[in-house]
């Protein structure tokens, strides 16, 4: 398995630290809204690395955290008049609907930043002591960035040319820095903000450092993989690795795999650009089955256009698949005992299954080869082309069952459902949403938020209007 790493701008055969096993760590969303399609971007992309290395066999230590104390949470918890945990409580549940939606997995662990505080002060003291980071007068702390011999080595730059670009923040007020380049582990609280004590000051702390910690605890001081979006690459990652190598002393993620943007009118999709899609408002007119064969339909460190057009084209191709396995169930259906001479395969089916094999083989070279989902797809797709081909109403049992079963395994190392389960009846959908009123009316929110997350993993989008409840199909 080759895997494009970051750090030596190569795809490297994939050597796992222990055999068999996968430590796997991406960063995860900072919850203030409900994320768009570029967040969901890394998540599918990283989920399907999951799938396939667990294909293959691999354990997967999977840790994905929240970032869930931040100034953007702070300022939504502050116009709102509520506590910032009120905020991100509610967006990582939102957030967890989503990825259910998506098909996306939940992590092994999914770590919450405020939690691991006490690894963070930990760490902090730990790089004070080696000398790799100090405090300023106001009880800021600073890493010592010159200090740590690597730095620049996953992002490619060179010391001295960002000394030039770092030159402005020496006018901006943090002239107590020792250095422009040092960057902070620790500050103090403002009037209004969540806070911890520590040694040098009520505050809390930076970004960077909850993630060296929190992949730390729960995967160990060395890992496998360490992945995110392209934008991590500097200074996030760079600065995580100065902090764990630095504080660890030993080599922090073998792996660094970063995926491309996510862009619109080839422009990054961000929230603060305004140029956004939500998962939520995808859900409203695709399955968000159709948006993870969109994602996949090109290389994870391929740019990504959005467009309508090529959502119709993922519809299309995902729809195309999900016909094939319809038609191979009609067929199944219809043949008429379970014995006799239909059950048996026979010689020139066998010989078509042997043919089968091949875009078997054909996926894996492709997911073999960095991931190639686009690739992989295509195969899937010579797969569903030859089964149109050859399935029909004299095949034998097996023989389609050998050809459904081939389907449904490779579409689900893509985490694309391709039999579609038996659709919610009118009557289990108005059973729940009357369910969801009564929580409400008691002010049960919890429960009220988790009938509308089950409905609408299933499919069925609520909307609260004046005359009451209505809701859809995706
Ligand atoms: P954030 O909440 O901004 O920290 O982002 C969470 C994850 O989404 C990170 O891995 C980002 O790199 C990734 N991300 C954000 N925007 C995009 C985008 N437009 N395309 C791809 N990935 C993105
Ligand atoms: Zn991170």
């Amino acid at each position: 398995m080759k895997i494009y790493n970051t750090l030596s701008k190569r795809k490297e055969e994939f050597v796992p630290l222990k055999e068999g096993k996968v430590k796997m760590y991406v960063c995860g969303p900072t919850v203030y809204n409900l994320i768009h399609i570029g967040n969901a971007r890394p998540m599918i992309v990283f989920d399907t690395v999951r799938r396939y290395m667990e294909h293959k066999g691999y354990e997967v230590n999977f840790v994905s955290n929240f970032t869930d104390v931040d100034d953007k949470i702070i300022k939504k918890a502050l116009e709102e008049g509520v506590d910032s945990s009120v905020i991100s409580e509610r967006y990582i549940e939102e957030c967890k609907k989503d990825m259910k939606a998506m098909n996306v997995r939940p992590a092994t662990t999914h770590p919450k930043a405020t939690q691991e505080i006490d690894g963070m002060l930990e760490m902090i003291n730990t790089l004070i002591e080696k000398g790799h980071a100090y405090a300023a007068e106001d009880g800021t702390v600073y890493f010592r960035t010159r200090s740590f011999k690597g730095y620049g080595k996953l992002s490619h730059k060179n010391l001295d040319d960002l000394q030039g670009g770092n030159r402005s923040l020496l006018v901006s007020g943090e002239d107590q820095k020792e250095d422009p380049l040092d960057f902070v582990l620790w500050k103090p609280r403002k009037e209004g903000e969540p806070y911890w004590e520590s040694p040098w000051c009520k505050g809390r702390p930076g970004w960077h450092i909850e993630c060296s910690v929190m992949s730390k605890k729960y995967l160990g001081e060395e890992i496998d993989i360490h992945a995110g979006g392209e934008d991590l690459i500097f200074p996030h990652h760079e600065n995580e690795i100065a902090q764990s190598e630095a504080a660890n002393e030993k080599p922090f993620a073998r792996y660094w795999m970063h995926n491309a943007f996510l862009n619109i009118d080839n422009r990054k999709m961000s929230k603060s650009a305004g140029n956004f899609f939500t998962v939520r408002d995808i859900s409203e007119t695709y399955d968000l089955q159709v948006l993870r064969f969109f994602m996949l339909s090109a290389h994870y460190r391929s740019p990504l256009n959005f467009s309508a057009e090529l959502m119709e084209a993922a519809s299309n191709g995902y729809h195309r698949i999900v016909t094939c396995v319809e038609n191979l169930n009609y067929l199944l259906q219809s043949i008429p005992g379970q014995d006799g001479e239909s059950a048996s395969v026979s010689g020139e089916e066998k010989e078509l299954l042997k043919e089968a094999d091949g875009f078997e083989a054909k996926f894996d070279e492709a997911m073999e080869d960095d991931f190639n989902t686009a690739d992989a797809l295509a195969a899937i797709f010579e797969l569903v082309k030859f089964v149109n081909l050859h399935a029909s109403s004299g095949s034998g049992r097996e023989f389609l069952e050998a050809l459904k079963s081939r389907i449904v395994t490779l579409s689900d190392i893509c985490g694309l459902v391709v039999e579609k389960k038996e659709e919610m009846l009118e009557s289990e959908i108005e059973a729940l949403i009357n369910e969801r009123q009564a929580a409400r009316k008691a002010k049960n929110f919890a429960r009220a938020d988790e009938i509308r997350g089950e409905l609408l993993a299933k499919g069925i989008i609520l909307e609260d209007t004046r005359e009451g409840v209505k809701w859809k199909r995706a």
